[in-house]
């Protein structure tokens, strides 16, 4: 469409009239982008005033299959025509589809499903004390586990957490790596070990050394404690795997999965193995919108999209391709380490990421940072080779 200057004021108008909404009438508790996004395709996105981004956040690691997929929007569309919600109070078609599904793809037994990954957590939490009739968590330094009160109980980050002490009682951290630690912390009141298979959000990206999660696996199991994977960031081929804890070959008690679930609509789910399921009753808990029929219709054409498309495999390749040619850009003195499965991509600077993501923004390419020194760089799975190049070709410019 061509608005000509007059439609160029009237959209830069609008922008200003959303950023004036927001600081009126949302709270402000977001550090938020001067953008207003309000288009996606594939990889790409266009704000109010028409420019293109390569979008390389993906709503945080949430949209594998690309902005408004045509398969998950037809299912949307479909599902929203027929059935939206009916509560758990009655069986759900949709519902008992997604578990069949996804016990197959976690290789655990059952699910019990929600709305976000604070919540599937929350889940893990409470079917833990209930199913070992024990108290306590172990955690590890440098996670994120979400911001509800039990989430943010296990989750380390003193900033999140000072403010809303007192949290949950028997929580503690160790060291993220260190199996010793955790030998050493368990005590006969742990009711659960949880771990993010890859630390993301608040570890920076970090990756356990090949037999942690096998060698706290076997701690768990002497001392009669759960493991809890959360693979909420890293499930859905984002790590070139179906879920972080592929690679490893290490099976937990509950997995939490949210973000890319749904393909862009939310829906959270826990997985958990037929024992945990076989002590926890009716009435233990529940959630009014919990798996229900559009939640369900979105996240099943989503995986059917994965699968169809080979997602998880062309996220190994991607992630190879990407890596190869950072390489190739001879940044050794500005980048500082570079941590990459499939898709999930992190490159550490020395420095000054903040204007990095803001002269990326500017030259047409979303990315934004962890711990300040360290770039996300998430693209949707349906990334192309050419754009791809397009972003490094960016990253050369703006690295200098
Ligand atoms: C994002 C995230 C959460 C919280 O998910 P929400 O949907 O924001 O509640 C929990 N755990 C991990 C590992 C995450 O990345």
């Amino acid at each position: 469409m061509f608005l000509g200057s007059n439609g160029l004021n009237l959209r830069s108008h609008m922008k200003n009239k959303v950023f004036e909404l927001d600081a009126q009438y949302v709270l402000q508790n977001y550090t938020r982008e001067p953008l207003v996004l309000v288009k996606g395709l594939g990889a790409r996105v266009w704000d109010i005033e028409g420019n293109e981004y390569i979008d390389c956040v993906a709503g945080i690691a949430t949209n594998n299959v690309g902005h408004c997929h045509p398969k998950v929007v037809e299912a949307i569309k479909k599902q929203a025509e027929t059935l939206m919600h009916t509560s758990n109070l009655f069986y759900l078609k949709e519902q008992v589809e997604l578990a069949e599904k996804l016990s197959g793809l976690t290789q655990l037994d059952r699910l019990f499903f929600c709305n976000s990954g604070t919540e599937a957590v929350e889940a893990s939490l409470k079917f833990a004390r209930r199913a070992t009739g024990k108290r306590e968590f172990i955690s590890s330094e440098g996670s994120f586990h979400g911001r509800t009160m039990g989430s943010l109980s296990i989750t380390s980050k003193e900033r999140y957490r000072k403010p809303f002490e007192p949290l949950v009682p028997g929580a503690s951290f160790v060291p993220y790596g260190d199996s010793d630690a955790i030998r050493s912390k368990i005590t006969g009141d742990t009711a659960a070990v949880i771990l993010e298979p890859i630390q993301v959000e608040s570890g920076g990206i970090r990756m356990p050394s090949d037999n942690y999660l096998a060698e706290v696996r076997e701690i768990c199991d002497d001392n009669g404690t759960l493991l809890i994977f959360d693979e909420v960031q890293t499930g859905f081929g984002r790590t070139g795997k179906w879920f972080a804890k592929d690679h490893f070959g290490v099976k937990p008690d509950m997995m939490t999965m949210a973000k890319a679930l749904g393909g862009g609509f939310p829906i959270g789910a826990l997985a958990i193995t037929e024992s945990v399921a076989a002590k926890i009753e009716k009435g233990d808990h529940a959630a009014t919108f919990g798996g229900n029929p559009l939640a369900c219709a979105a996240a099943l054409a989503s995986i059917d999209v994965i699968i169809e498309e080979g997602l998880v495999e062309r996220s190994k390749e991607l992630g190879e391709y990407f890596t190869k040619k950072l390489l190739d850009l001879g940044k050794d003195s500005i980048i500082n380490d570079i941590r990459v499965k499939g898709l999930l991509i992190g490159v550490e600077l020395n420095g000054g990421t903040k204007e990095v993501v803001e002269k990326m923004r500017e030259k047409g390419v979303l990315i934004n940072c962890l711990l300040e020194k360290i770039l996300r760089i998430v693209p949707p799975l349906v990334i192309t080779k050419e754009e791809i190049d397009m972003v490094l070709s960016c990253l050369d410019e703006v690295l200098r």
